[in-house]
């Protein structure tokens, strides 16, 4: 894939829509925080394996975390602000961010998804694929005794 579209695919995300049709929108409403399963537009897969999730949380906490120790340098050295008024801001300002980030974050995570992997088909190392997960839980479908458990040891 070209620059121009490994940063298309990441806007994409970023922006909630599917990175690889970039039509869908990953979300369903403005307030959802629960993402599609597939893309409405091209059908894909948007969180293929079980635990995907854990990446949109991973870039929002990095990224929460380095504001707010931006914040503290910056409220320490370059203003005379009230410690009081220093840990309201250090509280406010990196929880709004993480409320507001977190969907984009997963965004993003679909998009990296897309670009380092196929999107239809298992990842190697995953124990089972997320509808699969989705299936065994309602009871409509029993795992198969050939597939990997759920630490990845295939049953005999
Ligand atoms: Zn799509």
């Amino acid at each position: 894939m070209t620059a121009l579209g490994t940063a298309g695919a990441l806007v994409a995300g970023f922006l909630l829509r599917c990175p690889v049709c970039r039509r869908g929108g990953i979300f369903p409403s403005l307030l959802s925080y629960r993402m599609r399963e597939r893309c409405p537009a091209c059908g894909v897969e948007l969180m293929p394996d079980r635990g995907e999730v854990t990446g949109g949380m991973a870039i929002t906490m990095v990224l929460t975390s380095i504001l707010g120790v931006v914040g503290v340098i910056y409220l320490a050295v370059f203003t005379t602000i009230s410690p009081a008024w220093a840990v309201a801001w250090l509280i406010a300002a990196p929880t709004l961010f993480a409320v507001w980030f977190y969907r984009h974050a997963h965004g993003l995570w679909v998009a990296v998804l897309f670009l380092t992997r196929n999107m239809n088909e298992a990842h190697p190392l995953a124990s089972m694929r997320r509808t699969d997960v989705d299936a065994e839980r309602a009871g409509t479908v029993t795992r198969p005794l050939s597939s990997p458990d759920a630490h990845g040891t295939p049953l005999k």
